[in-house]
């Protein structure tokens, strides 16, 4: 698969915007099927479905907001701060194909009852977000321990993923620029 588009500028591209396209078929989503995958946005790895999208309730969100997208479906976003005063927008998945970096932390975790690892990009290593675990697990499980539980989840900052019909859509030529 080729990535052509990795090079585009995307300033004001706003989570919104790509939330449009995150689970339903839509304008200007083309292929079908491949519609709701979620790609890292620094190297376009393909990350996540947005199907796959599973909400798990943080006591300490400081807000949440469901956000619509095309087809009926709604997304919802928590704003979650850590220690260090940094906040971040993050959708929680069933699976995501994130390198996680155990050992798992139960300090300062946003989901009381789990522990965490952060979860990097296998391909570029960008921190994409964090991976959750029970807290009386151990502190170190394997990747098949953690995906074959359904104990397990994994919290994605929106705004370091980018869906993919999306991002092919912006190499489109509109008709009206062709000569
Ligand atoms: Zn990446």
């Amino acid at each position: 698969m080729t990535h052509t588009w990795y090079s585009v500028k995307i300033p004001s591209l706003g989570s919104v915007v790509w939330l449009f396209c995150l689970l339903a078929p839509c304008w200007p989503c083309g292929a079908p099927g491949r519609n709701d995958l979620l790609l890292c946005r620094s190297c376009g790895h393909e990350v996540a479905l947005g199907s796959s999208a599973s909400f798990v309730h943080s006591p300490l969100a400081l807000s949440h907001r469901n956000v619509s997208v095309l087809g009926g479906g709604r997304v919802p976003v928590q704003l979650l701060e850590n220690p260090q005063g940094y906040r971040f927008e993050v959708v929680t998945f069933r699976v995501a194909h994130v390198h996680k970096h155990w050992p798992a932390d139960s300090r300062f975790t946003w989901y009381p009852g789990y522990s965490w690892t952060v979860a990097t990009c296998p391909q570029c290593s960008m921190h994409l977000g964090w991976a959750f675990q029970p807290s009386s697990w151990p502190e170190m499980v394997t990747e098949q321990q953690f995906e074959s539980s359904e104990e397990t989840f994994v919290a994605l900052v929106i705004d370091r993923l980018l869906q993919e019909n999306f991002a092919s859509a912006l190499l489109m030529t509109p008709k009206s620029f062709r000569s």
